[in-house]
C-alpha cells in the first residue's frame, strides 16, 4: 500500500513565500490549524463528502491537493460530490466533542458565509476516497479522476520530490542537464524499437531512442565533461509490473572517470532522493562482484534485507559416499525455524527446485541430539551421510535445532540460482518494504551466452569496456571475460546499469569482431559515433537508472503504473486517450503508408 511522504521535513507544498496560495484563495484546505481560528479565509477545492446536519446545515468536506477541511454550509446549497467550490468565512475551533484526530485539520471548521460553485460535476464513476477497490481498467479510463485520490496525489508528489532531489544532486556535482532527441536513430540496448514514419522523406523512419546512450557518449566527445538528463526512453517490449513502453531514467555520463567515480555520483543522487522521501538515512551502499553475488545469493540482483545466504558445502561433504553430493558444487540454505515443515511442504519445495532445473533437493531437519547434547539431522538421506559429514554440514550452515537445511548439488551457476530463487520464495519481504538496501554488482561478465550463429551476445551494450585483466581471453574464451560494467540493485530489483565505455576505435573494432558485427554493419548502425571517436574521444563512463522503479519502491507500490500519471495497460493501450489509434486515409497517404492487416487469428494462410 502507498506509504506517506515524509511530511515533517517536506510537506506536499513547500512553505516558502513563493508557494503561498494566490488568486481565489487565502489558504490551502489541508493546512488550516487551530492557530488560524478567528481569521476570515477563502479556500477552493472539490466536494469530497457532504453530510446533512439538522434541517438547515450540512457538513461539506472540501478537498484540495493538501488535504481536507470541514466546512459548515447552509444546507440549501446544491453541492454534490466533486463540485468545485470556493468557500469564504470564518475559521473557528470545533466544539470539544467534535474534534477529529484522524486529520490534521481536525481541530477546526470553516463557517461558510459565501459558497460559490465554480464548476459542477456529474456523479463520478467511482468513489475517490480509496475505500472501494476500483477495477484498474476503470481507474485508467478515468485517470484524471483517479489522480485526484490521496494515493495517486501522494505517489506523483513523491515522484516530483525524487526528480527534484536528483536534480539537486546532479547540479551539486557539476553535471549539466542536456536534452537529446526523441525522433532519432537506433540505439544499442537490443530491445525492439518504435519507429515513426517521416512525412518529408517518404519511406524513411525515425527511431525512438531506447536510451540516450549514443548521444551522451557524443556529448563526452564534445567536451561537456559531465552530463545528465531525466530522459524518456522507449522500448517495444512486453509490459509487466516493472516495465512500460516508455519509461524515465536518470541518464548520466562523465569523462576522465573511474568506475568508483560513477558509483559515487549515482549513490549521491539515489541516497538524496531516498532521504528526502523517507526522512531516514539509508544503510550504506554495498559493493559486490557478480561472481560473489552468485555464490552468496544465487542472483545478480540480491535482496540484502534478509539473511539466509547460500553456504558452500563442498568441503563438508568432500569424499562423501552419497551420490547426489558427487558434483562440482554442493550448496545449501539454512532456513531458520522451519525444521517442523511438513512433508507436503517439503515435497512441494523439492518439486519447485526440480522445476527450476535442479536434479533434486536434499532437505535436512536439524534436531537436538540424543540426551540433549549437540544436534542431529533428520532426513531420508541422513543414513548416507557419515556423522562427520553431518556435523560439518551443521557447522558450515551454522544451523541450530529447529532449523531446516536445503541442499542442492550440481553445476555451480544453476545450483546457486535454484537456491537463490528458493531463498526469495521462502523469505523475501515485499519489494517496497524498507529499509532500502542499495548495492552495486560489479565485474559483470562482458557477454551472456551465444546467439544462433555462435557469436557471444553483449551483456550490457557493445560499447562496454572489458576488464583489462581479461583482455587476453577476449577471442579464445569470451564467455569468461569480465567487463567494467555495473548494476545498481535495491531490495532485489535492478534499478539500473552502466559501464566504463570503449573510447578507442581499435578496441571497439575488436569487440565488434568478437560480437560478429562486420565493419559495414558497425558503420551503418553506429557510424556517426565511430566517426566521432576519430576526433579525440576522452575516456568516459556512465550510468542510467529507472526513476519509475525508484519512485515505486519509495512510494510503497509494487507496480510502476501507480507512479506514472498516464500509463499504458498490459496490452499497451492508453484507455483514456484511446491510444494507439488508427489514422485517417489522408494521414496515411501523407506518410506514404498502406496498412496490411495481419490475417485474423485462426485464418488459414492465403485464405
Ligand atoms: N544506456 C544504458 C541503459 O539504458 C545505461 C548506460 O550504460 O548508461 O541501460
Amino acid at each position: 500500500m502507498s506509504r506517506p511522504i515524509n511530511e515533517a521535513s517536506h510537506p506536499v507544498v513547500q512553505r516558502s513565500e513563493a508557494a503561498r496560495p494566490r488568486g481565489l484563495r487565502t489558504d490551502y484546505c489541508g493546512e488550516l490549524r487551530s492557530s488560524d481560528a478567528g481569521r476570515t479565509v477563502s479556500v477552493c477545492g472539490w466536494v469530497a463528502r457532504r453530510r446533512e446536519h439538522g434541517e438547515h446545515l450540512a457538513f461539506v468536506d472540501l478537498r484540495d491537493h493538501t488535504g481536507i477541511v470541514q466546512c459548515v454550509v447552509d444546507g440549501a446549497a446544491d453541492l454534490r460530490s466533486e463540485f468545485v467550490i470556493r468557500v469564504t468565512g470564518e475559521l473557528r475551533l470545533r466544539p470539544a466533542d467534535k474534534l477529529n484526530a484522524a486529520i490534521p485539520t481536525g481541530e477546526v471548521e470553516l463557517g461558510a458565509d459565501v459558497v460559490e460553485v465554480l464548476s459542477a460535476s456529474e456523479a463520478p464513476p467511482f468513489a475517490l476516497d480509496g475505500r472501494a477497490d476500483t477495477d484498474e481498467q476503470v481507474r485508467l479510463r478515468y485517470r484524471y479522476l483517479d489522480l485526484r485520490s490521496e494515493r495517486m496525489q501522494r505517489n506523483l508528489r513523491i515522484r516530483a520530490r525524487v526528480n527534484a532531489a536528483i536534480r539537486r544532486s546532479m547540479d551539486r556535482q557539476g553535471l549539466a542537464e542536456i536534452e537529446t532527441p526523441l525522433l532519432w536513430t537506433p540505439t544499442p540496448e537490443g530491445a525492439r524499437e518504435f519507429a515513426i514514419p517521416s512525412r518529408l522523406q517518404i519511406g524513411s523512419f525515425y527511431v525512438l531512442p531506447q536510451s540516450p546512450q549514443i548521444a551522451k557518449q557524443l556529448l563526452m566527445v564534445s567536451g561537456f565533461d559531465r552530463y545528465f538528463q531525466i530522459a524518456r526512453c522507449m522500448r517495444d517490449e512486453d509490459l509487466r509490473a516493472d516495465r512500460q513502453f516508455e519509461f524515465t531514467q536518470l541518464d548520466l555520463e562523465a569523462s576522465f572517470v573511474t568506475q568508483e567515480d560513477v558509483w559515487e555520483m549515482v549513490e549521491d543522487s539515489v541516497l538524496e532522493a531516498t532521504r528526502d522521501v523517507t526522512g531516514e538515512e539509508p544503510p550504506e551502499v554495498v559493493r559486490v562482484t557478480w561472481d560473489e553475488a552468485l555464490d552468496r545469493w544465487g542472483t545478480d540482483k540480491p535482496d540484502l534485507r534478509f539473511g539466509m545466504e547460500i553456504v558452500r558445502l563442498e568441503q563438508a561433504v568432500a569424499g562423501s559416499e552419497f551420490n547426489a553430493f558427487k558434483a562440482p558444487a554442493v550448496r545449501a540454505l539454512c532456513v531458520q525455524g522451519e525444521g517442523a515443515l511438513g512433508r507436503g511442504r517439503l515435497d512441494a519445495l523439492t518439486d519447485r527446485a526440480k522445476k527450476l532445473g535442479a536434479a533434486g533437493l536434499v532437505w535436512l531437519r536439524v534436531v537436538a541430539g540424543e540426551q540433549g547434547t549437540g544436534v542431529a539431522l533428520e532426513s531420508p538421506v541422513a543414513k548416507f551421510l557419515s556423522a562427520g559429514e553431518q556435523s560439518a554440514i551443521v557447522k558450515a550452515t551454522e544451523a541450530e535445532p529447529g532449523d531446516l537445511i536445503l541442499a542442492v548439488a550440481g553445476e555451480r551457476q544453476l545450483t546457486c540460482q535454484v537456491l537463490g530463487q528458493l531463498r526469495l520464495e521462502l523469505g523475501q519481504p515485499p519489494v517496497s518494504e524498507p529499509p532500502y538496501r542499495y548495492l552495486w554488482v560489479t565485474e559483470i561478465p562482458l557477454f551472456e551466452g551465444l546467439d544462433e550463429a555462435g557469436n557471444p551476445l553483449a551483456a550490457h551494450h557493445p560499447f562496454t569496456m572489458p576488464h583489462l585483466d581479461d583482455l587476453d581471453r577476449l577471442e579464445s574464451d569470451p564467455l569468461s571475460v569480465r567487463s567494467q560494467s555495473y548494476d545498481l540493485v535495491v531490495n532485489g530489483w535492478e534499478l539500473g546499469s552502466g559501464s566504463i565505455r570503449i573510447h578507442r576505435a581499435d578496441m571497439q573494432r575488436r569487440i565488434f569482431s568478437v560480437l560478429g558485427i562486420s565493419d559495414e554493419e558497425a558503420e551503418s548502425r553506429f557510424g556517426f559515433l565511430l566517426g566521432a571517436f576519430r576526433y579525440g574521444a576522452p575516456p568516459h563512463g556512465g550510468f542510467a537508472y529507472g526513476i519509475d522503479r525508484l519512485v515505486a519502491i519509495l512510494a510503497g507500490e509494487e507496480n510502476i503504473r501507480e507512479v506514472i500519471a498516464f500509463p499504458k495497460t498490459q496490452s499497451g493501450a492508453d484507455l483514456m486517450a484511446s491510444s494507439p489509434r488508427e489514422l485517417s486515409d489522408r494521414q496515411l497517404a501523407e506518410l506514404g503508408l498502406r496498412i496490411i492487416k495481419p490475417p485474423a487469428r485462426g485464418a488459414q494462410p492465403g485464405s
